[in-house]
Order: structure tokens, then sequence, then C-alpha cells
């Protein structure tokens, strides 16, 4: 059961997770308005203008006669910066990730989660239904309003919706945990990569014709989907990384 409705939001459930944080020049209004970009009813906004330089109003709900946003969408327009970051965002906080072969992060919001590169599989295969979640990364150099359009998980869904910057990918549910094994196996392949996105079989004298026979049942189920290669490349962990945790080598040094 969820008794906020608006958490299914992505500024709502960041400004919950960060226990609602004051606002300067929140102002209580005498009856409600419709925030004009979450298109959710507040008593309370923050004055807002659109600026000549704002090129994101496609975002809004509303387009016209901006004058309030809801203080949830005034603070995530506003933190754009620190926003532009690897995240798991549900009630309890916004967990900014720092994978175990990177150096220390510093953030102004939110709280630093250490974990290693297997985190993003494991929590995906596992994932809370009985509270709504976003999961972020970021593949882009410039900051943009990624939050915002990203998608909320709640509850036992068919797809996980797990955004790079802006874009949310829609990944299935059934069948994942077969995927990332198979997927886990192409990376550690020599020369299977290329038949990740090919139809043809590899000729039988390669070397790992054998292995492409065991993975191409799996893979040809989601060859041409839009998410094969989001997973492939930022949820699975990069191929080093997996040879040396299994090696046992310690990624700091
Ligand atoms: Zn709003």
């Amino acid at each position: 059961m969820l008794n906020d409705t608006r958490l299914l939001t992505p500024s709502h459930l960041l400004y919950r997770a960060l226990q609602y944080p004051a606002i300067n020049g929140q102002e209580k209004f005498s009856e409600p308005i419709l925030c004009p970009l979450c298109g959710i009813e507040t008593w309370e906004g923050v004055k807002w203008k659109v600026t000549p330089r704002f090129s994101d109003l496609d975002l809004f709900a509303e387009k016209e006669n901006i004058k309030f946003l809801c203080p949830a969408c005034y603070f995530t327009l506003n933190h754009i910066l620190d926003l532009h970051k690897p995240y798991l965002l549900n009630p309890e906080g916004l967990h900014i990730l720092q994978f175990d072969d990177q150096t220390e992060k510093k953030v102004k919001l939110g709280k630093v989660k250490k974990v290693s590169r297997y985190y993003l599989m494991d929590f995906l295969l596992n994932s809370p239904t009985h509270e709504p979640w976003v999961l972020m990364l970021q593949s882009k150099m410039n900051p943009q309003h990624s939050l915002i359009r990203a998608k909320v998980n709640f509850g036992y869904s068919d797809t996980l919706w797990v955004s790079d910057g802006t874009t949310p990918h829609a990944i299935p549910r059934e069948g994942l945990e077969s995927l990332f094994d198979c997927l886990i196996k192409v990376k550690k392949s020599t020369g299977l990569y290329p038949y990740l996105y090919l139809d043809e079989p590899p000729r039988k004298e390669h070397k790992e014709y054998e292995l492409w026979l065991e993975l191409e049942p799996i893979l040809s189920k989601h060859r041409h989907a839009h998410y094969l290669s989001f997973v492939y490349e930022r949820i699975i962990p990069p191929e080093k990384y997996m040879v040396e945790k299994e090696k046992g080598v310690d990624l700091h040094d």
C-alpha cells in the first residue's frame, strides 16, 4: 500500500527522501494550485519563471503562465548538478552509488552508498515491490533534467525502469536472471560480442561456437530489444572488474 501517491512522481519522491527540505521564498496559498510541472495540486509554491536559457519546457504539464512551482519540483530543478550521479532513490533516501573500484565521492545531496559493480544486477533481480524507487545511471557529460524524466517503479510490474540520464529503459522482469548470466558469458568471451547483435551464427570453426550454441536461445529473445545494449554496457560489470574479482584482486590498489 502506498499512502501518498505523489511519491510515484520523481520530484516528490526526491523531496520526501530528503525529508521535505525548506525552500527560501516558499509561499502558502489561500487555495490550491496545480503545479505546472508535475500537475499535482499544491497548497504551497515557490516563485519560478521560465528563463530564456531554459530549454526543457516539454517537461512541463502546463506550458504557459508559469509563475509558481510546487516545492518538490522547484527543489529538483535547482539540484540538476547534484543529481548528475548514479543513484538509487526511494522514500528512505537518495543513495548516491559509489562503486568499489571508484574513488571516494563527495556529495551535497543524499548519502554515498558503497557497492560492488554487481549491485545493479542483484538489485534488479530482487527489486522492491512494496515501496517506490528510481534507479538512475548517467553516461552523458552534461547534467540534464534526468530525474524529472525518470519513471518511478512501484509494485510487481512486468517492466523495471532504469534511467540512463534522461532516457528511461524498460527492462523486462521475466527471464532477467538468464539474460544476465548470458551477457556475463558474452562479456567474458573473447569473440562472441558481435553475435550479441548479429542474427547469423558464427562459423562452426569459431573457437567459441559451442558457447554460442548454449547462449543463442536466450540471446535471440532479446536481440533487437532497445534495452539490450544498455543492460550489456551499464548493468553487467566491466569484463576486467569481473575477472579481477574472481582472482580476488583488491581493485582499490
Ligand atoms: Zn510539481
